[in-house]
């Protein structure tokens, strides 16, 4: 299988690692914009040698290489994966991306959805969002307990996270370093948003259950430390903002059906918090799921793009999410 990153930030590095450590992939391109990068050899950059492959600034890498499947880090949202979605599948490219919007964009995005599909369609290829949350934590796996299930009546999940491995651009949307005035204006101004994924995990969970949800309700509210705390990128003193704690309600009609709670911060164990990830579903039978610590977001995010690479080349062409596709399972670890 010919693959071609194009990112090769902190996630796209990652998988592109994988894919050269794997029997049955080659990694043909990596297309990336920061000058860090530009020119370098993709193995040396990695720490594993020269492997040939050289980062370079130009989508003309897809035409060139002709891939089997591009794998896209760039950015969370629709407006700015589509182009590079849409010019991988011209190229008869299937994608799998791991823009958070991109994990269900069939409600938040309707247009933009039926467009990628009938593309996908026409070039006979498969487009999938994924990664650990979206993606994976607070839908796919909620999904999956559900099948165990005769009927489900609510839903209540969470992801307790440690947010301190991650760079400037997280902090930043997380309000990580704020104080709590700069806080409420970072969110009124949209410079602050928290976690990027609630609509898109509900209206996954929504559609594989058959439920119609009639209103979302979220909210975020500061996490304010009170004690130092401190990550390569951001200082927070005693009284300013080391996280956001978001979260989302689906109802259907009055009944709340599905609760999501998300609340990211930096070093939580300084404050006597413990990471984890809970999910307890009600109906004619409770499960109660517990995952601690928590299913660590950047290893986790790397290995499902890498994992779903095979199964996304062999599925059906069209737009597809998670729950459309096989379960997910590892596959660098395949001996035979
Ligand atoms: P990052 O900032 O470390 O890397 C992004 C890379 O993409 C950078 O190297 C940048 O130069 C490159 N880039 C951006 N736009 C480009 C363009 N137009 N052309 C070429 N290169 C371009 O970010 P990351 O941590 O690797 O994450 C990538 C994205 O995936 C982020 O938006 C992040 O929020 C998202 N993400 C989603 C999940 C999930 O669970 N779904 C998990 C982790 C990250």
């Amino acid at each position: 299988m010919r693959i071609v990153t194009w990112g090769f930030g902190a996630m796209g590095r990652g998988i592109a690692k994988n894919i050269i450590e794997s029997k049955f992939m080659k990694l043909v391109g990596v297309i990336d914009k920061n000058p860090e990068f530009i020119g370098k050899d993709v193995g040396e950059l990695l720490g594993l040698g020269n492997y040939g492959v050289r980062v370079r600034d130009s989508i003309d890498v897809i035409e060139e290489t002709n891939p089997d499947l591009v794998v896209i880090a760039t950015s969370s949202f629709v407006k700015d994966v589509l182009p590079q979605i849409e010019y991988a599948v011209k190229n008869h490219a299937n994608v799998i991306t791991i823009a958070e919007e991109m994990a269900f964009p069939f409600d938040s995005h309707p247009e933009e959805s039926l467009y990628m599909d009938s593309l996908a369609k026409r070039y006979g290829v498969t487009i999938l969002g994924t990664g650990v949350n979206p993606g994976f934590v607070l839908d796919t796996l909620i999904i999956a307990l559900t099948g165990v299930c005769t009927r489900v009546g609510r839903i209540v999940a969470k992801r307790i996270n440690d947010l301190s491995p991650f760079g400037k651009t997280v902090m930043e949307t997380q309000g990580v370093g704020t104080t709590p005035q700069q806080f409420e204006e970072g969110l009124k101004k949209g410079t602050i948003v928290g976690h990027i994924g609630f609509p898109q995990s509900i209206a996954m969970i929504a559609r594989a259950l058959g439920w119609n949800i009639t209103k979302i309700e979220e909210e975020r509210k500061p996490i304010v430390s009170n004690v130092h705390r401190e990550t390569p990128v951001v200082k927070v003193e005693p009284g300013m903002v080391a996280g956001c704690n978001h979260s989302a309600k689906a109802y259907v009609g009055d009944k709340c059906v599905i609760e999501l709670y998300h609340p990211q911060q930096i070093h939580p164990h300084l404050e006597g918090v413990e990471t984890g990830d809970y999910i307890e579903i009600y109906g004619d039978i409770n499960i109660n799921l517990s995952i601690k610590p928590e299913i660590p977001g950047g290893k986790a995010t790397i290995a499902i793009a890498t994992n779903m690479i095979p199964i996304v080349i062999s599925a059906q062409p069209g737009l597809k999410c998670m729950a459309d596709l096989p379960v997910p399972r590892s596959i660098l670890s395949f001996t035979r």
